[in-house]
């Protein structure tokens, strides 16, 4: 028995050939695919003992060298009723989970859970004056969506029957002067069923990436840094999975005049001296627009006045946040003449003003 003949393989071929065509003809002869089957039973012995014995270097060059393998023992006494196949190393477990997995799968026996879609992240970049208010924004997103030619199958429409190429044996042969070649049939894989295709338009993922636009709704008071979900205009899912969503990260501009400090908003006024002492109503930009506020008689530098509900609207209950209004006294760069002697009047009335 030749080992590369058995697993349909040239005498190069390496590691990652092996190990599929190993998975592919297991797929094939496995015994549990085939209960009760001495002849599948058999010819999977045969391709058990071919890919363990390739898969070593050390075995494979011996072999190479025209020094045998060896047999399984207990495999071949036994056969596989009780074999455990956990007491191999990791390498194989992980082959054999890997198999069974897509086996069952194949077999209807249990398909695969069905996949989530991944999340999927946006920027977004707003004027202060967006963000307070709420905007509607379309952004283009390119998401992985159920391929439309193989409605997320991955496959191609076949019917089942035995292969056209290789009429089901799953090799084909071809005569070179006395020497005849056999490789595996190309259409089938080897397998000498039919097989489906993959999808020309997605290469068999089932999914493909579209461009799309998304229309978000960005809640009044939105804040900087803060993150809105779109539900479920992430990727599709996988298998009837859920899609996943779509996180946009918002960014707010600066803004020359505000700035927010949670719900309220602040913001600097610059007032006279005259305003500042006597009392005035003075205008000031507001979010809302221009409003006027009173300066009372005798106002500081640094003070600070609250117009309530004249902020940001609250992302938990809507009620807005207030203005905070700082006024900040202004003196002119230069001064008149007149402007200077009713000063030097000023202080002559008011003398130290209680610097002591
Ligand atoms: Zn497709
Ligand atoms: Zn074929």
């Amino acid at each position: 028995m030749d080992l590369y003949i058995v697993l349909g393989l040239a005498h190069g071929a390496t590691e990652a050939d092996i190990k599929r065509a190993y998975r592919r003809l297991a797929r094939r002869f496995h015994p549990d695919i085939n209960p009760g089957d001495r002849v599948a039973e058999a010819r999977f012995r045969q391709i058990l003992d071919a890919y363990e014995t390739l898969m070593d270097p050390q075995r494979r060059s011996r072999y190479d060298a025209g020094q045998g393998f060896e047999q399984n023992e207990q495999r071949t006494k036994s056969g596989f009723e009780g074999f455990d196949f956990s007491e191999r190393g990791a390498e194989h477990s992980a082959t054999f989970g890997d198999l069974f997995a897509e086996v069952l799968s194949e077999r209807g026996g249990r398909t695969p859970a069905p996949e989530r879609g991944a999340d999927l992240h946006v920027d977004l970049d707003l004027t202060f004056e967006e963000a307070l208010a709420g905007v509607e924004r379309a952004v283009a997103v390119t998401r992985r969506e159920t391929c439309r030619v193989c409605a997320g199958s991955g496959a191609t429409r076949v019917s089942r029957g035995p292969c056209h190429l290789c009429q089901g044996t799953g090799a084909v042969r071809s005569v070179r002067g006395h020497m005849v070649f056999t490789r595996n049939c190309t259409s089938c894989g080897g397998s000498g069923e039919q097989r489906p295709r993959p999808c020309e338009r997605c290469g068999g993922a089932g999914q493909e990436a579209r461009s799309e636009t998304v229309t978000l709704q960005i809640p009044a008071g939105v804040a900087d840094g803060e993150r809105v979900r779109a539900q479920g205009k992430g990727n599709a899912g996988i298998r009837g999975g859920a899609s996943g969503d779509l996180y946009v990260a918002i960014h707010v501009a600066p803004h020359p005049s505000f700035h927010r400090d949670g719900d309220d908003v602040h913001t600097i006024v610059p007032i006279a001296i005259h305003e500042a002492a006597l009392g005035a109503r003075v205008e000031i930009e507001t979010p809302d627009g221009p409003a006027r506020l009173r300066v009372p008689p005798g106002t500081q530098s640094g003070q600070r006045f609250r117009l309530r509900e004249r902020g940001a609207p609250s992302r938990r209950d809507g009620r807005r946040g207030d203005l905070v209004v700082e006024v900040r006294l202004m003196l002119p760069k230069v001064l008149d003449e007149r402007s200077k002697e009713l000063l030097r009047e000023f202080g002559r009335i008011n003398g130290e003003m209680g610097r002591t």
